[in-house]
């Protein structure tokens, strides 16, 4: 303390005689012992004296250590000593009292708070010294700074949150921070004093809110609600509201609300909503794909089930006949066999083709030839048991397994087969009869597997075909190197025209009467380098087996015709040209103009022309075979019927064909001169002949006796070697100079 004054003393003698001063100054003591307050006298800047309270607070050991002792140290440093001199001495120097807080120090340093109150002794004279009073404020400072800083902490957060804070006394609003004065456009202090129901858009929602949250602010709990707020423009924002009393016992205290804009939530919300709708029916769009996706992919799966088994029915069946194939036939064949091997047990294969189907092809269209060979399926599948196969290989093969059957089986089956041929088809407004050439093979004789057992029965029925066609024919070995011969037959038959392999020979045709050579008979003439002369009765049927009988035919009219012409153009006089027409060329529609074509390039008159036609011809189809043959009769054409007596012509056909003679087959004239059936036959034919008004003539006449008869019974031509044999052209130019000098002569 700056101000120090010594404690006025008195001296012992005066003391002890006054006793009324001694007990002053017990009491004195007394109140300095038991003050609760720090008490110190100081004097020339000494502690004189101090209370044990003073010498506590301050963390002396007694208040008697302190007597003596600078009061300097009771603050915590220099300046600070002579601040306090310098605020307290103005006021103590007027006898007043210093009253101030101040920072001291206690003995181990450390500094406190203390509420000085201090006064002069005398203050007329100074330096009596002064009296301090010292309270401890230290506890109570410390607590006023937390207060403090707790209120600007709070204030810092009111001011600063980033929520709308609003406190509400009777629904009117005592303050509101900034965030919210701006949350709703107000400027600051603007709201402060207003009712709350400025804030609301409406008297309903405002005493709604204020009928839900009064409960539960009076239970002390805390109110939460969203609530939509009006702004000072009127426009609206949403905010999410929590409101509490300050006391819950005292409505009238108020309440505290805060305030958060969730207008950007409410959007993000929506937003979220309206993406989950979006993506909702994205999955909704996308099941439904789905959805069609997987009956595409199911009835794809059931197309592709359809087409795999048309596939397998296509690649197993013959679409025409609904046959099994050659595929299914190996198939079934293989299993057959092997069952027949393990069992021990017989089985045929019965190769069937049926005779000159091409003929209906050619002659009245696929479209017929389709239907007959469906109807020719039908009745096959009629004829064999349950267990056999009927399979059509295309064209018109069938191949016929009949597992279990034996050598009798196949004959039975066979038999029945060319007994249900004779029945004729009615194929629209056709009647058609189509017999068919069978071979047939047995397991295990004639191969011990599908392929050599096919190709048995094959070679079989190639053997039926050239014995007339219309029959069946078991399998022997010998048959295959026949069936080699004809596959190479075929194959050089391919080549022969273009290498010019073929040519024609000529034979003559004598008038009995007269002797004159009144026409020759064209006859083809292969001459192959390696397979050496063929006879055209061996490769014929190759040929017409084959197709290569067209071009062939074609060849053979236009070098017969052109060498008739030349002839004649020497002024030689041949009579007519004799040509063999097979079947498969008359069964060609086109036959008549072809013909004609050609008689016109070569410049030879129709009548100059004979066809020689055989009895097959008119077989499978007659009313066409008529037809055909009025069409060639029109154009001027002679027709002659080959090998009569062979074929199958009854006498009520014959009447109708416009055939202009008969040519007897030579097998009925070999043996003339021996066999009497044979005269007998002859002359048949001859009387038929002339009742008909046809021309007769006798086919390979050997003898002198054989033409003697045939002159006797009317003949009028006959052919043969006797006469002449077939010759080359320039041959029978000088055949023919001869026999116009034998004439002469
Ligand atoms: P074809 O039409 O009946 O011809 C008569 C056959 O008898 C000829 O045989 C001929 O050489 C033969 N021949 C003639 N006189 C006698 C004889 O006195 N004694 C004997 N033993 N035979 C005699 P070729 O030339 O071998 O012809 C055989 C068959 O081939 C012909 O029989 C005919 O059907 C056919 N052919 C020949 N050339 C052609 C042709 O250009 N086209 C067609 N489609 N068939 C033909
Ligand atoms: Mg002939
Ligand atoms: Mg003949």
């Amino acid at each position: 303390m700056p101000l120090l004054h010594d404690t006025p003393g008195l001296p012992p003698s005066v003391a002890a005689s006054n006793t009324s001063l001694e007990r002053a100054l017990r009491e004195q003591q007394t109140l300095l012992d038991c003050a609760g307050a720090g008490i110190v006298f100081i004097r020339q800047r000494l502690v004189v004296r101090a209370n044990p309270r003073f010498a506590e607070i301050f963390g002396y050991p007694s208040h008697h250590s302190l007597s003596g002792q600078g009061s300097e140290s009771l603050y915590p440093n220099h300046n600070a000593f002579r601040e306090l001199g310098r605020a307290a001495y103005p006021v103590v120097s007027k006898g007043q009292t210093y009253r101030a807080e101040h920072l001291m120090r206690r003995s181990n340093g450390s500094l406190f708070w203390g509420r000085l109150t201090g006064t002069l002794i005398n203050p007329q004279d100074p330096a009596e010294g002064s009296i301090w009073i010292v309270d401890d404020i230290d506890v109570q400072k410390k607590a006023e700074t937390e207060l403090d800083t707790a209120l600007r902490e709070k204030q810092l957060l009111f001011d600063s949150a980033m929520i709308g804070i609003v406190f509400v006394r009777e629904r009117c609003l005592t303050r509101c921070n900034r965030h919210f004065e701006q949350m709703l456009g107000y400027e600051p202090g603007e709201l402060v004093g207003s009712l709350s129901r400025r804030c609301y858009q409406s008297d309903a929602q405002w005493e709604a809110v204020g009928r839900d949250s009064r409960p539960v602010l009076a239970q002390g709990l805390t109110f939460e609600g969203e609530i939509t707020l009006r702004k000072k423009d009127g426009t609206s924002v949403a905010c999410e509201v929590r409101g509490k009393a300050l006391d819950p016992e005292r409505p009238d205290s108020g309440s505290i609300w805060v305030s958060l804009d969730i207008t950007a939530r409410l959007h993000a919300q929506a937003e979220l909503v309206r993406v989950h709708e979006k993506l909702e029916q994205l999955v909704q769009d996308r099941t439904h794909q789905l959805r069609e996706t997987v009956e595409n992919l199911h009835r794809e799966i059931n197309d592709r089930r359809i087409d795999q088994e048309r596939i397998y029915w296509l690649a197993h069946y013959d679409p025409l006949t609904g046959l099994p194939n050659r595929a299914l036939l190996a198939e079934r064949s293989q299993e057959a066999i092997a069952l027949a091997r393990r069992d021990q047990s017989p089985l045929v294969v019965i190769f069937l083709d049926l005779d000159h189907f091409k003929h209906i092809n050619d002659s009245l269209g696929h479209r017929v030839g389709d239907a007959l060979l469906v109807a020719i399926a039908q009745r096959l599948r009629a004829v064999v048991r349950e267990k056999d196969t009927v399979s059509r290989l295309g064209g018109d093969e069938f191949i016929l397994l009949l597992p279990g059957a034996n050598a009798e089986g196949a004959r039975r089956v066979a038999d029945q087969w060319l007994e249900a041929s004779c029945q004729p088809y009615q194929i629209e407004h056709h009647e058609l009869t189509m017999a068919s050439s069978m071979g047939i093979a047995l397991y295990p004789e004639h191969g011990a597997d599908f392929d050599s057992l096919n190709q048995a029965a094959d070679v079989a029925m190639y053997r039926a075909k050239l014995s007339g066609r219309n029959t069946y024919c078991f399998f022997t070995p010998e048959m295959r190197a026949q069936s080699v011969r004809a596959l190479q037959l075929e194959n050089a038959l391919r080549r022969a025209l273009e290498r010019e392999q073929f040519t024609l020979h000529y034979q003559p045709q004598v008038c009995i009467d007269s002797g004159q050579v009144i026409g020759v008979e064209a006859l083809l003439r292969w001459q192959h380098p390696e397979l050496g002369a063929i006879s055209p009765a061996e490769f014929i049927p190759v040929a017409e087996d084959c197709g290569q009988i067209l071009p062939i035919g074609e060849w053979v009219l236009r070098q017969a015709l052109t060498q008739l012409q030349v002839w004649c153009a020497q002024g030689l006089i041949v009579g007519t040209m004799a040509v063999n027409l097979s079947a498969v060329q008359f069964r060609q529609t086109q036959l008549p103009e072809l013909i004609t074509r050609i008689l016109e390039e070569v410049g030879v008159a129709p009548n100059s022309l004979e066809l020689e036609l055989t009895e097959g011809v008119a077989m499978d189809d007659p009313r066409t075979a008529i037809a055909m043959m009025d069409q060639l009769h029109a154009l001027g054409i002679r027709l002659s019927m080959d090998d009569f007596g062979t074929g199958y012509s009854s006498l009520s056909q014959l009447k109708r064909f416009p055939i202009y003679k008969l040519k007897i087959d030579q097998s009925f004239v070999r043996d003339l001169e021996e066999d009497a059936n044979d005269r007998a036959i002859v002359s048949a034919i001859i009387r038929m002949a002339q009742a008909l008004g046809m021309q007769t003539v006798a086919e390979g006449v050997e003898t002198a006796g054989q033409l003697a008869f045939l002159q006797q019974q009317g003949c009028n031509e006959v052919q043969g070697y006797y006469c002449g044999r077939p010759m080359p052209a320039a041959q029978l130019q000088e055949f023919l100079l001869k026999n116009l000098q034998k004439q002469g002569d």
